[in-house]
């Protein structure tokens, strides 16, 4: 499949276990208009493909703009694929897709060149090609959330490993005896650090009986919490709520500092929603510099994101515009 080198803009998609997102994107990364759709991914690969194209037919409507106008397409996936040939090897909760071929019927369907990269990379390629990353060498990103995403860019490259998979620094082992992370072994980072496990922190101490505003921010009920509500009440001089950030900043600091160590970056990105949390970042920070090789940690900025939930779709388009994979 060829490029339409005689197109204006490209789109980009952030193709997700319920969402599909699709922009029409511009050489600044300017979104001329986003649109969604589910991605139906329980229903198989015709079906999710069906919905990718019909949600870049929406893009390219509500941008005002014409079929022709795009020269290709670029898409962040979960999983482990092979980017190049389009084959996915791995992709949790899209019936049907290891060992399939995307890139057969997305060509077929939307009569597009299709780029392709595993989420994490995709979203840190974006970050560092239209975000807060341009001008880096050497850039990490970690994503806070439900799991802890991460990528890597070197010289202006997203680093794919030997097939397609973006580090997997989420899984980076901190506490060898540590609880059992959803991946199967223990103590990774994500297991002690995820968005649950930080709310289970937070839970368990107030459930042994201490005071804290949280108390009453989730009604009573534990299960409840949010990494907002910690994030709030600390700012409120909540006691509990400030030591739970301050132990998540501490296990992430030193998982930064493991990062620097490691690919000597000149930046380290945060995003994700639970590194909206200025306590939290401070203590992250903080951390992080106190235990990263002396030499190497002078030679490295921490940042936050700044694309936040459009990383991914402006990420997939940068991979368009510079005929690359991730
Ligand atoms: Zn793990």
């Amino acid at each position: 499949m060829e490029r339409n080198e005689s197109g204006k803009y490209v789109i980009g998609v952030d193709l997700g276990g319920t969402t599909v997102s699709c922009a029409v994107v511009d050489k600044e990364g300017h979104m001329l208009s986003r649109e969604e759709l589910p991605s139906l991914a329980e229903k198989g690969i015709e079906v999710t493909t069906d919905q990718i194209s019909f949600c870049i037919s929406k893009a390219i409507d509500s941008a005002n703009c014409t079929r022709e106008d795009i020269i290709a397409c670029g898409m962040g996936a979960p999983g482990l694929h092979e980017p190049k040939e389009g084959v996915v090897l791995w992709s949790p909760n899209f019936n049907g897709w290891d060992g399939a071929n995307v890139y057969q019927p997305l060509n077929k369907k939307t009569g597009y060149k299709f780029y392709m990269g595993n989420d994490a990379n995709v979203a840190t390629y974006g970050e560092y090609f239209f975000g807060v990353g341009k001008n880096s060498k050497v850039m990490v990103m970690f994503t806070l959330g439900t799991g802890i995403g991460s990528g890597l860019i070197v010289n202006g490259k997203p680093y794919n490993g030997v097939f397609g998979a973006s580090p997997e620094l989420g899984h980076t082992i901190i506490m060898a005896d540590g609880p059992r992370c959803g991946c199967g072994r223990r103590g990774c980072v994500e297991s002690l650090c995820s968005r649950d496990a930080i709310c289970n922190r937070c839970a368990s101490k107030i459930g042994s009986g201490r005071k804290s505003l949280i108390y009453e921010m989730c009604e009573g009920n534990l299960q409840n919490i949010t990494p907002k509500m910690i994030s709030t009440a600390a700012e409120n001089n909540d006691l509990v709520s400030i030591e739970t950030l301050e132990e998540i900043g501490h296990l992430l600091g030193i998982t930064c500092a493991n990062a620097i160590n490691t690919f000597n970056p000149d930046l380290l990105v945060l995003g994700g929603g639970v590194s909206r949390s200025d306590i939290l970042f401070e203590f992250i920070k903080k951390t992080t510099f106190e235990v990263a090789n002396d030499t190497l940690k002078q030679y490295c900025e921490i940042k936050r994101s700044e694309l936040g939930n459009d990383a991914g779709i402006l990420g997939g388009a940068a991979l368009a515009w510079n005929d690359n994979y991730a």
